[in-house]
C-alpha cells in the first residue's frame, strides 16, 4: 500500500512533513521525495541530527520500559509518529502485556498508517486530536474510556512540544497535561535544544518553516520548565543518549555523542 492509498485525498504530500522527515532520519520507508529532500538539507547543516533522532527514539523505548518496570500500567502517547520499531505499546507490553496504550496524533498520514499497523493489537487505541487543544485529548471519551485518570499513568510528549509555536503557549499546554496526572503519574518529554549548536538553529528552523510542521528549538532552561514541579527521576534532564543508557551500544553512543541536541526527562508527580 502506498502513502497515496493510505492518505486522505485532502493531504498535500508535496510539502515536507516532520513526521515523515523523522521517519527518514530513523531509516524508515514511510517518507516521500519532498520529505527526503528537506531532511537531506537539514543533514547538510547538522549531520548530528540523524543520530539525535535515532537516540531520541531509543530514549523513548528506555523510558517506557523504565515506567512499566516501575509499575505504570497505562500510557497516553501524544505525538505517535509513524509506526517504526519499538513502538510504545510493544515496549510496554513486553513488561505488562495488558497495559492500555492510547496513541494521539493530528497528522492524517500518521493516523492512517497507525490504524493500518496497530489495528488488531490488543489494548492499543489511536485517536486523532491536536496537542494545541489539550481538552480535545484530556476530555476525549475514547481516551477516558481506556485511561483511568485516577490511577497513575504516563503522559508521553516525546519529540512533539518543539512543534508548538511560542504563540501556542507551550508552557500553558504542558502544564495542563501535568495537572491531569494523579500522584504517582509520570510525564515523559523530549525536545530539540539549540544550545549545543547555536549556528544551526536559524537554517534548520527555516527548512522546517517551509514544511507543514514548523519546529522551534528551545533552551535547556525552557525545556526544564516544562516539567514544572514534578520530580525528575535520575539522571534528571539529560541528553537523550545520556538518559539511562542500558546496553553496551547505548553507552558507546552516549560517549561518542555527548552533546545535547535533544534533551529529555522523565518526571513523577509527587
Ligand atoms: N513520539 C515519537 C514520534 C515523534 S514525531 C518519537 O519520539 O519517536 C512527532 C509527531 O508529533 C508526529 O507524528 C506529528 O504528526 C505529531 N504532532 C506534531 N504536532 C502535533 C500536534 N499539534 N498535535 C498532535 N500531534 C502532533
Amino acid at each position: 500500500m502506498t502513502d497515496r492509498d493510505r492518505a486522505p485525498e485532502s493531504v498535500d504530500l508535496s510539502t515536507p512533513n516532520a513526521a515523515r522527515m523523522y521517519d527518514f532520519f530513523l531509516g524508515g520507508k514511510d517518507n516521500l521525495a519532498p520529505d527526503r529532500a528537506a531532511a537531506e538539507m537539514v543533514l547538510q547543516i547538522a549531520p548530528q541530527i540523524r543520530i539525535a533522532a535515532q537516540q531520541n527514539r531509543a530514549f523513548l523505548g528506555r523510558a517506557v520500559r523504565y515506567l512499566a518496570e516501575a509499575g505504570i500500567r497505562q500510557f497516553l502517547d501524544v505525538g505517535t509518529g509513524l509506526p517504526t520499531q519499538n513502538n510504545v505499546h510493544q515496549v510496554a507490553h513486553a513488561v505488562v502485556p495488558d497495559a492500555p496504550v492510547v496513541y494521539v496524533d493530528n497528522d492524517p498520514v500518521v493516523l492512517a498508517h497507525g490504524r493500518a499497523i496497530l489495528a488488531g493489537s490488543k489494548n492499543v487505541h489511536i485517536v486523532q486530536a491536536d496537542l494545541r487543544r489539550p481538552e480535545e485529548i484530556l476530555e476525549n471519551p475514547e481516551v477516558r474510556e481506556r485511561i483511568d485518570f485516577d490511577r497513575p499513568f504516563a503522559i508521553l510528549l516525546v519529540a512533539i512540544v518543539h512543534f508548538l509555536q511560542d504563540a501556542d503557549d507551550p508552557e500553558k499546554i504542558v502544564a495542563r497535561f501535568r495537572d491531569a496526572l494523579p500522584p504517582g503519574g509520570h510525564l515523559v518529554l523530549s525536545h530539540v535544544c539549540g544550545d549545543a549548536l547555536p549556528e544551526a538553529v536559524a537554517p534548520v528552523t527555516e527548512i522546517y518553516r517551509r514544511s507543514s510542521t514548523p519546529i522551534i528549538t528551545r533552551s535547556t532552561e525552557r525545556i526544564r520548565g516544562f516539567f514544572g514541579d514534578l520530580e525528575l527521576v535520575e539522571p534528571g534532564l539529560a541528553n537523550v543518549s545520556a538518559w539511562r543508557p542500558d546496553t553496551v551500544e547505548a553507552k558507546r553512543v552516549n560517549e561518542r555523542y555527548p552533546q545535547g541536541y535533544f534533551l529529555a526527562g522523565v518526571a513523577r508527580k509527587p
